[in-house]
């Protein structure tokens, strides 16, 4: 998404060009065509070519916007007992790739939970042992 956006009013004077302290704007010439070109990395937003530019065409709003911009948006897997979040399926697959083998889809509490569970089921106690056993 582009931070440094001009208006109409842009009469491709270069004043912002000559006038960045940080090199971020530049312009090429083409046969018949003016390009502006600025570069995000290098800009400090100091406000230099909105002040110099005679046309009033830099939207510098743009270039102070403090927001979020979305990246990615990946699906998750959940802990299938209590629905907690656990990794994305892309990371699933990295691990199944990795791993030759599935990621549980439990949380570390459930996952606990059943190990216990299924100790009990195999190696029950001394008075949980069913009659006619010894
Ligand atoms: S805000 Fe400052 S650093 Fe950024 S393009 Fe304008 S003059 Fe250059
Ligand atoms: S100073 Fe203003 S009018 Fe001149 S090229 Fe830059 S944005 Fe366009």
């Amino acid at each position: 998404m582009p931070y440094f956006i001009v208006n109409e009013k842009c009469n491709g004077c270069l004043a912002c060009v000559q006038n960045c302290p940080a090199d971020a704007l530049s312009s090429e010439d083409t046969a018949d065509k003016r390009t502006l070109l600025h570069n995000m990395t290098r800009c400090a937003r100091c406000g230099t070519c909105w002040r110099v530019c005679p046309q009033e065409a830099i939207e510098f709003q743009h270039l102070l916007d403090n927001k979020w911009d979305e990246v990615v948006a990946l699906n998750l897997v959940r802990c299938k007992v209590c629905g907690e979040a656990l990794f994305t399926v892309n990371f699933g697959e990295t691990l199944t790739g990795k791993l030759d083998q599935q990621p549980d889809s439990l949380c570390p509490r459930h996952r606990e939970a059943l190990s216990l569970l299924t100790r009990a089921h195999f190696f029950p106690g001394p008075g949980t042992q069913k009659e006619g056993k010894k």
